[in-house]
């Protein structure tokens, strides 16, 4: 597969691993997403193709049959996807959601469910947190999960659950313990596979949210969904240590989708900076139009470092809540400067579909917001690093 111009990591780590992605994501070029986007398709022969070429399962252990990835591996899948152009929105959780199986489920579970998922037979790439009301503050969710018998009945509403239509297993957040009977805000919330092939319709309402990229995202219902005692992940109330757990497998990988949006968007800006001509002269030989572009390559570069530190300590066991945090808020902010710069560059046509800027553009856009905004990363920071007061 032929490199691209220009490379963000120039260390060459991880070539062959890249030339794999990239070969598959050439059989994906702009005009096959960009029809998806028009049409608000899901992109069933791309994910095909991932999950067949094991991609999706990099990081399931080997002994249940995936790939037993570094994190550091699977990003630069992810990495790959964005920078041929595509988005790895759609498929990504695919990758991560199971982390909770694998780090909490009991030995019965994982056994039941990870060589399914490592074969690409079931996919578990729903992910059920965010509610309307309560927003970014987690420990608020009203979803309710009420223990009877054998089975927990399900109550409540999920807002921004991606990919539920495009998904067999979703892994779900729910109160097992109302918020004024817990010591900390943090306990009485408990995680649960639920197994949406199973589900009776009238217990559950998948309803998709247009939104401005085409991401398949949805709000969920549930009426009484009954979900049996088996399907919770680990012990009851700890939930909310179990999601905080594979966030920063998150961060990271969402950072490196970042990292690749800023490649596509640093690369285009480029070629098209040197190719259009106005005034006699390419526009990329004006100070105006290259600094910005310069400037944006930088950032990029210093927040991809970011990335590589988090992955380091992440596959050395080390913490790296800081530094995933920190790689996720500095990759998505240098992405959208990087698509910001790219747009300008292009003038009026960056806004004509055939670019595929505006759509990239509009992409780019979402990881300074999900999964968790940029602010609340600043004031994770403020707080857990650097001791200032708790400003919620
Ligand atoms: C396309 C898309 C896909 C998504 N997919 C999923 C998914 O699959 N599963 C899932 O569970 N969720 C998903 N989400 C939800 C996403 O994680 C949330 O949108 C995000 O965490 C922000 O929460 P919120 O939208 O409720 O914003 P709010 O919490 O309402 O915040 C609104 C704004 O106020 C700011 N703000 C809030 N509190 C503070 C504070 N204390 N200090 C400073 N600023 C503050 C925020 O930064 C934000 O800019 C998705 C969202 C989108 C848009």
């Amino acid at each position: 597969m032929s490199t691209y111009q220009i490379e963000i990591d120039t260390t060459g780590q991880y070539a062959e691993l890249r030339r794999g992605v990239r070969g598959l994501c050439a059989r994906f070029p702009g005009d096959y997403w960009r029809r998806l986007d028009a049409d608000r398709g899901y992109p069933v022969e791309f994910v095909a193709a991932m999950t067949e070429a094991g991609f999706l399962a990099a990081l399931i252990p080997e002994e249940y049959g995936g790939g037993g990835a570094s994190i550091a591996e699977a990003s630069v899948i992810l990495e790959e996807v964005n920078r041929s152009g595509g988005n790895a929105g759609v498929c990504h959780a695919q990758m991560y959601v199971m982390g909770a199986l694998v780090r909490h489920g009991s030995a019965e579970q994982r056994e039941r469910w990870l060589p399914p998922l490592a074969e690409g037979q079931l996919r578990l790439q729903a992910f059920g947190v965010t509610e309307p009301t309560a927003g970014s503050d987690t420990t608020r969710i009203q979803t309710r999960a009420e223990r009877a018998g054998d089975e927990y009945v399900i109550t409540g509403q999920k807002i921004w659950t991606s990919r539920a239509e495009y998904s067999d297993l979703m892994l779900l957040l729910a109160r097992t313990t109302p918020l004024e009977a817990v010591k900390k805000r943090t306990e009485g919330l408990s995680l649960f596979l639920v197994d949406l092939r199973e589900v009776d319709e009238k217990e559950l309402t998948i309803r998709p949210l247009e939104t401005m990229i085409n991401h398949h995202t949805t709000e969920i219902f549930f009426d009484g969904l009954r979900v049996p005692a088996a399907n919770r992940i680990g012990e009851e109330g700890q939930g909310f240590r179990y999601i905080l757990d594979g966030m920063n497998a998150e961060r990271i990988l969402i950072a490196a989708e970042s990292i690749g949006d800023g490649g596509w968007f640093i690369e285009r800006s480029v070629a098209y900076a040197n190719e259009r001509i106005v005034f006699d002269r390419p526009i990329g030989q004006n100070q105006g139009v290259q600094f910005p572009i310069a400037q944006a390559y930088a950032n990029l570069r210093a927040a991809d470092l970011m990335r590589w530190q988090a992955a380091a300590l992440f596959d050395g066991g080390s913490s790296c809540g800081a530094e995933a945090n920190m790689a996720k808020m500095l990759a998505a902010d240098a992405a959208w400067e990087a698509a910001n710069v790219c747009l300008e560059t292009h003038g009026g046509f960056g806004f004509a579909r055939e670019h595929d800027v505006e759509r990239k553009f509009r992409e780019a856009k979402l990881y300074q917001i999900a999964p968790v905004s940029n602010n609340l990363v600043l004031s994770y920071l403020a707080q857990h690093v650097l001791g200032l007061p708790r400003s919620y």
